[in-house]
Parts: structure tokens; C-alpha cells; sequence
């Protein structure tokens, strides 16, 4: 039998070892290379273009020739007014791209020497470059995969018995629940959504699905209206899970690793967040089959494209 993917070497191609060996001027340069990979990490001024720049070393700034803007590697991306050194944040990436269900902040904190609030932070900043991969925009095609599952809102029973309620009326329930709707290409894009209800997919559908795709679904009735806008294939899951080929055993796969992800390692998510381990978990199976260092490298090259974060700008900062 062939090697599975992951026990190979061909899967190995970044260390935490070679990160740190490197140092933290090798770690600046892959920055730079990453923000500016046209001019081969010569910096590129961001406000007129002037690729002329002072390189004022001493504080790993740059001065444009032309308009005389100072701008740093990470001005204007998501890692503009980092503190972090450059080869702690390149340790940070190869630890969160290494963690194939996600890892928790209070490790990363414990891994990096840092307070759980940066680790916090910086994880949700790589989330979003993450998720500009995921919400591309653009339609899925082919064999598409529609299913949904409920995640947060858990309802703890109480100790006795006679004081417990029954947590599956509405009105016992926390409203924080949440079901993430899942489209998945069979050998393509996984592009999940964030829904109060699961029969809301059949109006993500009508906006992300070509309808010239064939769509697998399970027994639920609210996908019974799918059948008016598309070929649908059905499986009974009561009965059985894949029916000569019929299945939603990828949006399955999806579901597994988020479970594995919020149960595992994060086991709280507040409604709020709950978006980006969703996007988290499909980049990564996505990438499933991606060496770990190409990782580390699309991580890095998407977080210097990003703009700076509206969300996490400052986060923690203005309220101190
Ligand atoms: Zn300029």
C-alpha cells in the first residue's frame, strides 16, 4: 500500500528547528519577500509606488525617494504594528499551519512565551487571511456537497435530576447555537457559512452554486426545494450512509475536522467567532494535501496582502 500523505517526507518541509536557526534577519527577509515579491523583497513604497526607498536598517523602516512616506514590512497588512519579532512570527505560522485540527491559544501562548491575548489575536488575524482563500466570491461548480451541523449553545443538565429541563424546547435553549452550512466541491472548494437555521443553505445555494452543478444532499426536508433549481442526488442517512456512490461523505470530512476542532482544542466558541474556525477548518481541508512549508509560505504571502484588520486592529490595546 502507497504511503499515506502526512507520514511522508515529501509533507515535511518547514521546522520549527530551521525557523529559529535561521534567526530573526532571515525571518525579516522572508517578509520582505513575501510583501514585495516583484522586486525581490526591495520595498515598494505603499502610498505612490516608488519602488527608490531609504532603508533606514537600524529601526527596519523605509523612506520613499519620492513622496517620503516611512513604512515599515507589515504596514498596511495585517501585521502592521506588530510587536512580535519576525522569527516569533514565523514560528507562530508554522505552529498554527502544522495544527491539522487547530491548536489552542493557551498552547500557542505557552509555545511562544506570550500572553494568551496575543496568541489569541494573532491566531484570528491569520484566520482572516485564511478566509480570503475560502470566500473567494466566486460560484462553486461540478459535484457540490450541501449539509449543515449545529455547533455552540450547549446547555449543561443540572446536577438533580428533578431540577433538570427539557434542553430541546426552545424555550430552555441559550439562542447561542449555531449551524455552519457547508458547499463542498468533490475535489475542489469547501466553502462554509455560519446560519441560525439549516434549510437557510437552500438560499446559499441559489447564491454560490452554478446551476449547471450536480448537488448531493441528505433526507432532510428543507432540501427538498433544491430540486426545482438543480439535478440533486438524495441519500437516506437513516438507512444508509453512501448509496452506490450517492453521499455527502466530504461535507462528513468537513464536519469531522471542525468537530475535532472546537471539541479538541478550542472546546468553547461564542457565536461571534464561530465564522472563523468554520473557515479555518475548510482552508485546511482544502490544503490537506499541501506540504507543510508551501503552507507556512501562502499563510505569510496572504497576510501580506491582507489590509489591516478591522477587527483586530488594536484589539485589547483601546480597551486597556
Ligand atoms: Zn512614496
Amino acid at each position: 500500500m502507497a504511503q499515506h500523505f502526512l507520514l511522508s517526507a515529501a509533507s515535511r518541509t518547514l521546522s520549527l528547528r530551521s525557523i529559529y536557526k535561521a534567526g530573526e534577519d532571515a525571518a525579516y527577509q522572508t517578509f520582505c519577500e513575501m510583501r514585495w515579491p516583484k522586486t525581490d523583497g526591495e520595498a515598494v513604497c505603499p502610498r505612490c509606488g516608488h519602488d527608490e526607498t531609504y532603508n533606514i536598517r537600524t529601526r527596519r523602516k523605509f523612506k520613499c525617494k519620492g513622496c517620503h512616506h516611512q513604512f515599515s514590512v507589515t504596514s498596511g497588512t495585517i501585521f502592521a504594528s506588530r510587536k512580535m519579532d519576525f522569527v516569533d512570527l514565523l514560528a507562530a505560522i508554522c505552529i498554527i499551519v502544522n495544527a491539522s485540527k487547530g491548536v489552542s491559544m493557551v498552547q500557542l501562548s505557552r509555545d511562544l512565551d506570550c500572553q494568551y491575548k496575543t496568541a489569541f489575536v494573532l491566531a484570528h488575524k491569520l484566520r482572516e487571511a485564511m478566509a480570503q482563500e475560502i470566500q473567494t466570491g466566486e460560484v462553486l461548480d461540478g459535484h457540490v456537497e450541501i449539509d449543515g451541523a449545529y455547533f455552540g449553545g450547549h446547555i449543561r443538565p443540572e446536577n438533580r435530576k428533578e431540577d433538570r429541563k427539557d434542553r430541546r424546547l426552545k424555550k430552555h435553549q441559550t439562542g447561542k447555537r449555531r449551524v455552519v452550512v457547508v458547499m463542498r466541491e468533490r475535489y475542489g472548494r469547501t466553502l462554509p457559512t455560519v446560519t441560525k437555521t439549516e434549510a437557510e443553505g437552500v438560499e446559499l445555494a441559489t447564491r454560490n452554486v452554478s446551476r449547471m452543478a450536480t448537488l448531493s444532499a441528505d433526507e432532510a426536508s428543507h432540501w427538498d426545494l433544491l430540486h426545482a433549481g438543480w439535478d440533486v442526488e438524495r441519500v437516506n442517512h437513516s438507512e444508509v450512509y453512501s448509496d452506490h456512490g450517492k453521499h455527502t461523505n466530504m461535507a462528513e470530512s468537513y464536519f469531522s475536522r471542525l468537530r475535532r476542532m472546537v471539541v479538541g482544542q478550542h472546546h468553547h466558541v461564542s457565536p461571534q467567532y464561530l465564522h472563523q474556525y468554520a473557515n479555518h477548518a475548510a482552508w485546511l481541508e482544502d490544503n490537506r494535501r499541501t506540504d507543510n512549508g508551501t503552507l507556512a509560505h501562502i499563510m505569510v504571502s496572504n497576510a501580506m496582502g491582507a489590509p489591516v484588520s478591522r477587527n483586530w486592529k488594536g484589539c485589547w490595546q483601546r480597551a486597556a
